[in-house]
């Protein structure tokens, strides 16, 4: 796409009120599988960011006032353009990323899905009429856009996670203000770029590219024509912007950090568990937020389990996401690596079994070759902490209530997986894990048709389906009285 050709190596702007603006400074965004500079981008601060907001709450009672029809057609050109530019997408998001391009293709699809779904859903918007208490009086309850949306994203699905908040806000009749990750901010703008070209009026969508991202989101969460905050990223800074949030008390929805357990209770089909088992783990390099944490895997299928695991590991090719049959990419900077490093350390160095990789890969200094660690304990930093790289540690249990308790021992609570066959064992697991997401003899379960969010320190409300679009409005009550 010759647009995102020339941004390439040039100073892209930032889009603010239907305006491209470069700002005074630029910062650098660089490919992760090389450390090249790929471009600079326009660095934005709060002044700008104000400027996005206004303009955001300018656009905002024209467009919820636009038809439904209407709304809905001009997001569905959104989800056209989108789909015909997804190679080009897909490389731009592999060179800022590193995710593998068919990965990468996968994402603009589904990114794309959220658009094609609240294109549709956002004609279903509907309020209710209740039974009165007053035989003079009627009660109407009406279903109205939040207002001005901040939308705060991460690197790892730089086009996903924008979509996901920003078509079910348009949708529902609210403007947005993006304020895309620093590493990855070249996809929220192609994908900003091509909502315009859609047809979306100048100020509906506005995207605030900033290096510091701690004076934007100043801005977007303390300005009280922002009415809501939609957060995806880690829980330190979803707790940040939770506090920041209270004093104009905005609607927020934070998407935050996981700790997800993958059990496989000894009546499992151990080569799907295997095979659910690297979907789940070693998808982006390990580098989702519902990707396994840990693997619990149940004493009599234990040995399988791990030496299966580990000969599909060891096959798993390591690359440039850009190279032929690369399925594992690089993770996205240095203290990523560093931390991945420390778990491996950390488990080894109390004991876990080295199954394969454990080091850095020669494909380059940001590649992690993919780990498998056994005999892995509670003690042990990966019990705890999100590892967000290519490591696969196994822990062992007994009885399965020792599973449940496991995979419950933590403040986090996104997404869990189990593999069994027993029926009664799948009931009683589904309702003990205090998750907001469970996948049963499934490791992949992301989709627009359902609602995705966690519980506990994992974040608050759901994005997707019809309850994502409920996000994004208000209900107003009017009593009709004097009839
Ligand atoms: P992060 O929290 O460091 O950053 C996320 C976003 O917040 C980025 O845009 C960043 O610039 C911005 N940010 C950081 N400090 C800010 C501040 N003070 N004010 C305003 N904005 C600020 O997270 P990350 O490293 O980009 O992403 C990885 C984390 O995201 C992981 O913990 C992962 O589990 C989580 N995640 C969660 C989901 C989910 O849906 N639950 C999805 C993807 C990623």
């Amino acid at each position: 796409m010759s647009f995102i050709e020339q941004w390439l190596h040039e100073a892209v702007p930032a889009l603010v009120g239907g305006e491209w603006r470069t700002g005074k400074e630029t910062f650098a965004v660089d490919n992760p599988a090389t450390g090249e500079t790929i471009a600079r981008v326009a660095e934005l601060g709060a002044e700008d960011t104000r400027d996005a907001v206004a303009a955001a709450y300018e656009a905002g009672p024209t467009w919820r006032a636009t038809p439904v029809k209407q709304r809905s057609a001009l997001l569905r050109r959104w989800f056209e353009l989108i789909t015909e530019h997804a190679d080009d997408l897909a490389r731009l998001m592999t060179l800022e990323q590193g995710k593998p391009l068919a990965e990468a293709k996968g994402e603009v699809t589904y990114g794309a899905s959220f658009i094609e779904f609240f294109a549709e859903e956002a004609k279903r918007m509907a309020g209710e009429t209740l039974p009165s208490h007053g035989a003079d009086k009627r009660l109407l309850v009406l279903r109205e856009p939040v207002g001005v949306v901040a939308a705060i994203t991460p690197w790892n699905f730089p086009l996903a996670m924008i979509t996901r908040k920003c078509a079910p806000a348009l949708a529902a009749g609210c403007t947005v203000v993006i304020k895309p990750a620093e590493a990855t901010p070249l996809t929220a703008l192609a994908a900003a770029y091509l909502a315009l070209e859609a047809g979306l009026p100048a100020g509906t969508i506005n995207v605030v590219t900033a290096s510091k991202p701690a004076e934007v989101g100043e801005v977007l969460t303390t300005d009280s024509r922002v009415r809501k905050v939609s957060f995806t990223g880690s829980t330190p800074v979803g707790k940040r912007l939770l506090a920041q949030c209270a004093s104009t008390v905005k609607k927020t929805a934070m998407e935050l950090g996981g700790n997800a357990p993958f059990i496989v209770f000894d009546d499992a089909d151990v080569d799907a568990a295997v095979d659910g088992a690297i979907a789940s783990k070693f998808r982006n390099a390990g580098q989702t937020c519902v990707c396994t944490n840990r693997f619990l895997v149940q004493d009599g299928i234990y040995d399988a389990f791990v030496s299966k695991l580990t000969e599909r590991v060891k096959a798993l090719k390591v690359g440039d996401g850009l190279a032929d049959g690369s399925v594992i990419g690089p993770l996205i900077n240095q203290a990523a690596v560093d931390k991945v490093q420390r778990h491996v350390d950390d488990a080894m160095s109390q004991g876990a079994r080295l199954m394969c990789g454990g080091e850095t890969h020669a494909a380059g200094e940001r590649f992690f070759t993919p780990t498998v660690l056994a005999d892995v304990t509670t003690q042990m930093a990966v019990a705890d902490e999100e590892t967000f790289g290519p490591v696969a540690p196994v822990f062992r249990f007994k009885q399965d209530e020792e599973a449940i308790q496991m995979a419950n021992d933590t403040p986090f609570g996104l997404a869990a997986y189990f593999y069994a066959t027993d029926y009664r064992r799948i009931w009683r697991t589904m309702e003990a894990l205090e998750y907001g997401m469970v996948g049963v003899n499934e490791g992949l379960i992301s989709t627009e048709l359902a609602p995705f969010g966690g519980v506990k320190e994992s974040g608050l409300g759901r994005e997707g389906s019809h309850h994502g679009l409920d996000e994004f409005t208000e209900l107003k009550y009017v009593c009709v009285g004097g009839l």
